[in-house]
């Protein structure tokens, strides 16, 4: 019993290890490759659940590391965050969105606006205005194109939040609240902030299909989200059952693997020559 203790604390001793070697790994292959060319994005579609055409693209982020291979972002932003890299990071991010946005033609009626995600130190950060401005006139773009995704933690401070959030909206940049319902926004300060999309997070697009799922939590988002002035996105959205659910509880938009998952630049172009239509 003795040796199988001292086994069995090796073991943990070992893993606990390796995974601060794992961060602290990450960390500083971070730190290198920040200007390198080792970051790029996909682009997923999100199609209006009434005409069924593409009407946006999320842009995620996508790091393949020569010899680690690909780091999922899931892995490296809370470590860009916590590390404060994902100032320079996001910013990298942003313009390499607005380049490529600039690239997509669009008649000046047609509806398209690619989403980036963007962390609550970026968000916080004193200059994020500036920022946000020399990039659009950097690359030419225009503002009305760009939809910034925040979440639900970034707007604690309702006060500085909604500042930031009405500065970016004077700007002509749309706002996503993102991951809706999995974080502790208050509804009386929501109809405070001048948002135009509410995405539902996955795990109640999930429970729609679920067994033992709870749909009302999906139908009560919509129709509150509603009741507030805002469109909805719906998020994860994998099977042709949990579409039927959305579209009959008046869901506006979806984004999902069920209608494409994220694409590189070149395959996203092609789908909007070709006229995406799901
Ligand atoms: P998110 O913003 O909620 O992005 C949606 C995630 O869901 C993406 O994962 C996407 O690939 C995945 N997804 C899309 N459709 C489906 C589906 O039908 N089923 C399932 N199971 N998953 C689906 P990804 O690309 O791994 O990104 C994970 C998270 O990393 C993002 O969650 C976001 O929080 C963060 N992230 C990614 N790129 C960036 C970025 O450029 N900046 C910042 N700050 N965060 C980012
Ligand atoms: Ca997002
Ligand atoms: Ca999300
Ligand atoms: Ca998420």
């Amino acid at each position: 019993a003795k040796k199988e203790g001292k086994n069995n604390f090796q073991f943990y001793d070992e893993s606990l290890n390796s995974r601060i070697y794992d961060r602290l790994q990450i960390e500083n292959e971070l730190r290198k490759a920040i200007d390198s060319e080792q970051f790029s994005l996909r682009y997923q579609p999100i199609v209006d659940l009434v005409s069924g055409q593409l009407v946006g693209a999320e842009a995620l982020t996508r790091w393949d590391h020569p010899e680690l291979g690909s780091i999922p972002p899931d892995q490296f932003i809370p470590i860009a965050e916590e590390t404060g890299l994902i100032l320079p990071l996001g910013e990298r991010i942003l313009r390499m969105a607005c380049k490529e946005l600039k690239k997509w033609q669009f008649a000046d009626t047609e509806r398209f606006t690619l989403a980036v995600n963007l962390s609550i130190r970026q968000f916080y950060q004193p200059n994020l205005l500036k920022i946000i401005q020399g990039i659009l006139r950097e690359t030419e773009t225009d503002p009305t194109r760009l939809t910034i995704e925040i979440t639900e933690s970034m707007t604690m401070n309702v006060k500085k939040a909604s500042s930031i959030l009405y500065q970016l909206k004077s700007m002509g940049i749309n706002i996503s609240m993102d991951d809706f319902g999995t974080g502790y926004s208050s509804l009386n300060c929501l109809k405070e902030f001048p948002i135009d999309h509410l995405k539902i997070d996955q795990t109640f697009i999930r429970e729609i299909s679920g067994t033992n799922g709870n749909k009302n939590i999906a139908a009560t988002i919509i129709s509150m989200a509603h009741t507030l002035g805002m469109k909805v996105i719906a998020e994860g959205v994998e099977t042709e059952e949990q579409l039927h659910f959305l579209k009959q509880h008046n869901s506006d938009e979806a984004q999902g693997y069920l209608f494409s998952k994220p694409l590189a630049a070149g395959e996203f172009h092609l789908l909007i020559d070709k006229g995406f239509v799901y």
